[in-house]
C-alpha cells in the first residue's frame, strides 16, 4: 500500500495566524502531497516498495531519499506544532534534559532560534537525542534527516522558503518567533521517553 499524507490531530485551519490556511493548502497539500506522490511512483518498480517509510529513508539515495526523507521530515513537522500549545509544556525528564543541556527551556528556544537562522538555504533544524541520552540542536540542508545518523528527533522546523513566505515572506524570524509559540511540548516529551523514531509510517498508511 502506497504512502498517503499523515492524518494530522488538528483542522487545516486551527493554526492560524501561526501558519495561514493558505499555507496549509500549499506546504501540507501541494508540497508535502508532492513528495509522497514521487515517492510512491519511485518505489512501484523498486525492492522497498513493502518497506517502512524509515526503512526507505535509511536504505534509499538520490530522487528515492529526498522524496522519502522530506516525505518523512513534513510529517513529523505537523506534529511538532499544535493548536493546543499553551496547554502543554516540556515533561520533568525532558525539562531537566534541556536545563542541563542548554541551561532551561527558554536558553533551549534562544539557540535553536539562533542555529535556524542561521541554517543557510533550504533545511531544518532540530532538537535531537543521541544513544546517551544527550540533547543538542542539529542543521540539516535539504532533505537530509537526523534519523540516518542514528538520532532520535523530538523537535522540529522546517526553514524551507516554502514553510513561511506565504505568511511572513522573507522575515524567517518572524516566522520561528510564532512557531516556536506553538510548540507541540507533549509530542516532544513523548519522543524523549520513548527513545525511538517517530514511527511516521503508521500515520501515513
Ligand atoms: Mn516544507
Amino acid at each position: 500500500m502506497s504512502f498517503q499524507l499523515p492524518k494530522i490531530p488538528y483542522e487545516q485551519t486551527a493554526l492560524s495566524p501561526t501558519i495561514s490556511k493558505e499555507t496549509m493548502d500549499f506546504h501540507f497539500g501541494k508540497h508535502h502531497k508532492a513528495y509522497i506522490d514521487n515517492l510512491n511512483k519511485l518505489l512501484e518498480d523498486s525492492p522497498l516498495k513493502s518497506a517502512t517509510l524509515e526503512e526507505i529513508v535509511n536504505k534509499s539515495s538520490g530522487g528515492m531519499f529526498n522524496n522519502a526523507a522530506q516525505a518523512w521530515n513534513h510529517t513529523f513537522y505537523w506534529y511538532c506544532i499544535s493548536p493546543n500549545s499553551q496547554d502543554y509544556k516540556p515533561s520533568d525528564n525532558l525539562d531537566k534534559e534541556l536545563t542541563k543541556s542548554f541551561g532551561g527551556k527558554d536558553k533551549f528556544l534562544e539557540q535553536f532560534s539562533a542555529s535556524a537562522m542561521g541554517n543557510f538555504g533550504s533545511g531544518w533544524t532540530w532538537l535531537v537525542k543521541d544513544s546517551s541520552g544527550k540533547l543538542s540542536i542539529v542543521n540539516t540542508s535539504n532533505a537530509d534527516t537526523p534519523i540516518t545518523k542514528g538520532l532520535i528527533p523530538l523537535l522540529t522546523v522546517d526553514v524551507w522558503e516554502h514553510a513561511y513566505y506565504i505568511d511572513y515572506r522573507n522575515a524567517r524570524k518572524g516566522y520561528l518567533d510564532a512557531f516556536f509559540k506553538s510548540l507541540n511540548w507533549k509530542f516532544a516529551s513523548e519522543r524523549f521517553d520513548a527513545n525511538e523514531v517517530f514511527n511516521c509510517t503508521a500515520v501515513m498508511k
